[in-house]
């Protein structure tokens, strides 16, 4: 029940907005209404959180927020840091999040243990407890993500399995070490299917997200008896910046809504939808799973029948 306490009427909306309507007894029974008082509460009204990841408008990142905020959330947030005088990534990031209102927006690399405590320390002030965090971060030096796995560096091997997986044990951790999270938190991170099987071109990213998720689950069997619930949504491909750095990515996408039971591609707005459901109460029996956002994708074990077939020709 969204509003225990309240004993009626409510009806939840398919765009989860949870609407209150209040009637007096003699309207609900009577022939004539004589007030209607429409309240309308947010599914995250009163709920804080952190938002990790956001670059441009394109991040999954961004589409994330956009949702929270429409259900009302407060939310910090973080850029990478500015290398010299310029704040270009600040800016960048403060050009999204400062008019839906950010409680915060610092600096924060996530291979930096006193970035990430600053963050958490600073949520801890403006929150109390937090109730979400997403974590929406990824990357691979280029020279390593695009040949093969066999050819990938030390040091290009070590860089992205410590952004890429270790960065959600590191946050979840300071987190709890700060004791700063809610009685029912949830932490979202995002993967991807090239985790779970071959995908040409993911290569060593494939690796970092086959660690995160199993990441997620140790996470979700760790913090659960807390009350914390830890889960992924592996999307299937959206056009970002770092998904450009993968692999030929219009193929990609040609592939996917091909073979797609949807026959189609999924919207960055259809994750951002998915992962304020998953961080919202009403997925509390919810963790440790990996979701897939991805129109059918994963379950293909080999390509429809029209996916071979020329599409025909007009005369
Ligand atoms: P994005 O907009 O480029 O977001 C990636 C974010 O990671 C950026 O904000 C980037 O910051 C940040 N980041 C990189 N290194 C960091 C570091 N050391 N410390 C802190 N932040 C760092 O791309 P996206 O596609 O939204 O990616 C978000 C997540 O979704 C990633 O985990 C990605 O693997 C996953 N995913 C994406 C797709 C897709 O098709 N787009 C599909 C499935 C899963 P800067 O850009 O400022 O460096």
């Amino acid at each position: 029940m969204l509003f225990p306490g309240l004993a009626e009427p409510y009806d939840t909306t398919p765009v989860l907005r949870a609407r209150l309507l209040l009637q007096p007894a003699q309207g609900r029974s009577g022939s004539k209404v004589q007030q209607t008082k429409v309240c309308t509460m947010g599914l995250f009204t009163g709920r804080k959180g952190l938002v990790l990841g956001i670059a441009n408008e394109r991040s999954i990142a961004w589409a994330i927020t956009e949702n929270l905020h429409r259900e009302g959330a407060e939310m910090g947030f973080t850029h990478m840091p500015d290398a010299g005088d310029r704040p270009k990534n600040q800016n960048k990031v403060a050009k999204l999040v400062d008019p839906i209102g950010s409680k915060f927006l610092l600096p924060m690399d996530v291979c930096n243990d006193e970035h990430i405590n600053a963050v958490v320390a600073k949520a801890a002030e403006t929150f109390g407890r937090i109730d979400f965090i997403v974590h929406s971060i990824a990357f691979a030096p280029p020279a390593d993500l695009t040949g093969p796995t066999w050819a990938c560096s030390r040091n290009g091997f070590k860089t992205a399995m410590e952004i890429s997986a270790y960065s959600l044990l590191a946050v979840a951790g300071a987190a709890r070490k700060q004791n700063v999270l809610s009685s029912d938190a949830s932490i979202l991170t995002l993967t991807y299917f090239g985790g779970e099987e071959v995908i040409p071109g993911y290569n060593l990213m494939g690796i970092c997200k086959a660690a995160l998720e199993c990441s997620v689950r140790y996470l979700a069997s760790e913090l659960g008896p807390e009350g914390v619930r830890v889960n992924a949504i592996s999307a299937g491909p959206v056009k970002t910046v770092s998904a450009m750095g993968v692999g030929d990515f219009d193929d990609m996408l040609k592939l996917y809504a091909g073979i797609s039971p949807m026959r189609r591609n999924i919207t960055a707005d259809e994750v951002g939808r998915t992962a304020m459901a998953m961080l919202s109460n009403l997925t509390s029996g919810i963790t440790g799973e990996i979701l897939h956002v991805d129109c059918g994708f994963s379950v293909m074990g080999a390509p429809p029948a029209d996916f071979f077939t020329p599409p025909a020709q007009s005369t």
